[in-house]
């Protein structure tokens, strides 16, 4: 695969993220997919959706798992629902991770992508051993798959996470860094952040954002990529000094509004084809 092929995050149901046909009318050769609903991961549908996927020559690089009950509309509200930390759904999710991870080896893929949640910034607070535990349940049950699990960053300071990582202790066990993220949550610089993470980042969102006035407390704002404080040219040329090489995969979460959802991520990839541009001038 070339450098830094041009992604999209792509949903065939339930999931969030832009309709494949919009993905390809955009020209990405690759998706990130965010995993279909249950009754949607049988073998039948995943050969149906590989036909479908080869046709419009687009390539899965990561499935992205996510659970019923997820609500991000503030930061006390994900703390609370997302991903594998919150204790009162965790073992229904980690079952469901598996199976989500399984389907993701039916598409041939080898990569799980997961918010796994707020990870207790604090070791000695009890929920740390639990959720290091059980992202090892789900690190084993990928590596038995062949694939490798990629956290979604922004909700830690990458210490936080860095250490995470480490008492984990699984070679399968990698980075989606979302640099807008670090600004939405207040949980730190992000260019700093990314090369903090370094060589543990292996997939990236390419996603922009505006600080909060009270960062950590409330949410920042999610602009088009470009607009907002990640600095774009910055972003791609630390990913350079990193010798990453991955898929640069656009993340514009306004669902709600299809046609302008469509135009900023047109927005993006012209800017993201410039810079590419640019910097392999350099
Ligand atoms: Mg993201």
């Amino acid at each position: 695969m070339e450098k830094w092929p041009l992604g999209v995050f792509a949903s065939v149901d339930a999931g969030l993220g832009v309709k494949l046909e919009v993905a390809h009318e955009l020209g990405v050769p690759t998706i990130q997919l965010h995993t279909p609903a249950k009754p949607t991961r049988t073998q039948e549908n995943a050969e149906r959706f590989l036909a479908q996927l080869s046709d419009l020559g687009i390539t899965i690089t990561c499935v992205f798992g996510g659970f019923e009950g997820e609500s991000y509309a503030d930061i006390p509200t994900s703390r609370e629902t997302v991903g594998l930390v919150p204790p009162a759904t965790r073992a229904a999710r980690v079952q469901e991770l598996k199976e989500i991870a399984d389907f993701t080896r039916m598409l041939g893929v080898d990569v799980v992508g997961v918010h796994i949640g707020f990870v207790p910034h604090e070791t000695n607070d009890p929920l740390y051993d639990d959720v290091v535990r059980v992202t090892q349940v789900v690190c084993d049950h990928c590596q038995k798959n062949g694939q490798a699990l990629h956290l979604e960053t922004g909700q830690e300071s990458a210490d936080t996470l860095l250490r995470f990582i480490r008492d984990v202790e699984r070679d399968n066990l990698f980075v989606n860094f979302d640099p807008a993220n670090m600004i939405l949550y207040g949980s730190g610089e992000p260019l700093e952040a990314l090369r903090a993470i370094g060589s543990r980042v292996r997939s990236v969102h390419c996603k922009d954002a505006l600080w909060s006035d009270q960062p950590g407390q409330t949410w920042g704002q999610e602009v088009p990529l470009g607009e907002g404080a990640v600095g774009m040219e910055d972003y791609l040329r630390t990913l350079d000094e990193l010798g990453y090489t991955g898929p640069l995969t656009i993340e514009r979460e306004i669902p709600q509004e299809p046609e302008r959802q469509k135009a900023e991520i047109g927005g993006a990839l012209d800017l993201l084809r410039s810079l590419k541009k640019k910097l392999a001038a350099v």
